[in-house]
């Protein structure tokens, strides 16, 4: 049983195809990357799953679950974005007990889970710092620390270093590689346009372009055996 089956989705912007008839399984506790240039529809995939676009045709699964119409608040994903997206009037803490605090979610539980998300990303000597006394960096964490604090199953991240420079960004990689083998089971869907990014991070790699995915497969094959002739000029080209 896969984590998440994306069965046949097709959405348009207005008259614009953007995804036609995509299909995809993701195991439970993979590490997925869609890769692929600006404008090939990763974030439009990864938003449909998070609930954030309606598809227009197919149907999306969570394990047994067709969550195709349910509301995002209900799917149990969490998802980091490229832009931090913090609370910039809120503490650290607060930041990331914000969505629990929300949930009702006992105060126990809530430090236990904030205290355990700062651990593992090491930001407990910023919890009480505002999100402009930090670096893009330390921001990044807490954004990632905020999905965590959710204990979610399925992880939807959105090229979460992007904005990063290249010495931070190659740290937090190795960070969110780390964090998905700690949490065993919990499934990660990554989108990046980042050669690199996807051939170190991922179990398998999905390459995008026009609408469809060009391959699918783990980064060896897909650097060793490219499918195409993009597949194998998008995935080898220098950046
Ligand atoms: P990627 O994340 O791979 O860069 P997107 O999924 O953001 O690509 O976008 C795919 C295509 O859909 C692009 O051509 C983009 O311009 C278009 N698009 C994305 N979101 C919208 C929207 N809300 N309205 C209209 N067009 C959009
Ligand atoms: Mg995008």
């Amino acid at each position: 049983m896969a984590a998440v089956s994306v069965r046949d989705v097709s959405i348009a912007f207005g008259s614009m195809p953007v995804l036609d008839r995509l299909s995809i399984e993701v195991a439970a506790g993979e590490f997925l990357v869609l890769l692929g240039p600006s404008g090939c529809g990763k974030s439009t995939l990864l938003n449909a799953m998070a609930g954030l676009i309606d598809v227009e045709d197919g149907e999306i699964h969570f394990g047994e679950r067709n969550v195709t119409w349910e509301e995002p608040k209900d799917r149990g994903v969490a998802m980091v974005f490229q832009s931090y997206a913090l609370y910039p009037r809120m503490s650290v803490r607060e930041n990331l007990s914000f969505g629990l605090r929300m949930a009702r979610t006992q105060k126990a539980e809530i430090e236990a889970r904030v205290a355990r998300a700062a651990a593992m990303l090491q930001i407990e000597h910023l919890l009480d710092r505002r999100p402009s006394e930090l670096s893009g960096g330390q921001r990044q964490r807490v954004a990632i620390g905020r999905a965590l604090v959710r204990d979610a199953d399925i992880f939807l991240f959105d090229e979460p270093l992007s904005n990063l420079d290249a010495q931070l960004r190659n740290e937090l990689r190795v960070e969110i590689k780390r964090l998905h083998q700690r949490l065993a089971d919990t499934t990660m869907i990554y989108v990046t346009h980042d050669q690199i990014e996807a051939l170190t991070l991922a179990d398998r790699v999905a390459v995008m372009k026009d609408r469809r995915i060009q391959q699918l497969a783990p980064p060896a094959e897909i650097y060793n055996r490219p499918a195409n002739l993009f597949v194998a000029g998008f995935v080898g080209s220098p950046r």
